[in-house]
């Protein structure tokens, strides 16, 4: 079965490097996608983020990440901005002050001061994505599955790795994990505010350790992008 959907991807991305100078035709664009919803704005439509800007990136650094290499996380955020960029969701890499999407690893405690929007509903998860969503004023309704949903101006994100819970233990996932996580926060950072209803996506609230984008991962992200 892993061995099955590991030629799967290695095709669906293969077929996406050739594909990804063409925009997504409209009835992929209808149909690539199931999400779920973290929430729903005062008007009842389901909350897109999504950046205005080209995607630039930059590691951080690590705060007191107990036995975490640093040169590893660096490496996952280099392997992150290469991932979506091959198969056709352009991210660059570049120093931390250009950068719209920064990387910060670390304790629990010294990521708070990153991103204080960390609480307790998310102090079990290794990954978590700042959203400044700039005015905050809707940009336009676009239609996807029959739903409407409201897209967002998001110029700047900051994506962070937790290492602790929240009374300071390891969490109990291989540093490995990581750029798993890397990944799938670095597609929020492009955009993504919900997840995926499929568990194959890194796109999954539980994604598993794959290291590759899906179809439906690209090409939703590619939508929000207006690719
Ligand atoms: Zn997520």
């Amino acid at each position: 079965m892993k061995k099955t959907l590991c030629i799967f991807l290695a095709l669906s991305t293969m077929f996406l490097s050739v594909y990804a100078t063409n925009s997504i035709p409209e009835a992929d664009r209808l149909s690539c996608w199931n999400a779920t919803v973290d929430s729903t704005d005062s008007s009842g439509n389901q909350r897109i983020y999504r950046m205005t800007v080209q995607p630039k990136i930059a590691f951080g650094g690590v705060m007191s990440m107990g036995t975490f290499s640093a040169s590893n996380i660096e490496a996952y955020t280099t392997y992150a901005a290469q991932e979506w960029t091959t198969v056709g969701m352009p991210v660059n890499e570049v120093n931390i002050g250009s950068a719209n999407i920064i990387v910060y690893a670390g304790k629990r405690q010294a990521m708070l001061l990153i991103d204080n929007t960390i609480t307790a509903t998310t102090y079990l998860l290794p990954g978590h994505t700042y959203f400044h969503n700039g005015t905050g004023q809707p940009e336009k309704n676009w239609y996807y599955n029959s739903d409407v949903k409201c897209g967002y101006i998001s110029n700047f994100n900051k994506v962070v790795l937790i290492w602790d819970d929240i009374i300071g233990n390891k969490l109990d996932i291989s540093e490995g994990t990581y750029k798993n996580v890397l990944l799938h926060e670095v597609g929020h950072a492009l955009g993504w505010y919900g997840h995926s209803s499929n568990t194959t996506d890194i796109m999954h609230k539980a994604a598993k350790d794959s290291f590759l984008l899906t179809s439906r991962d690209v090409n939703h992200v590619k939508q929000i992008k207006g690719y």
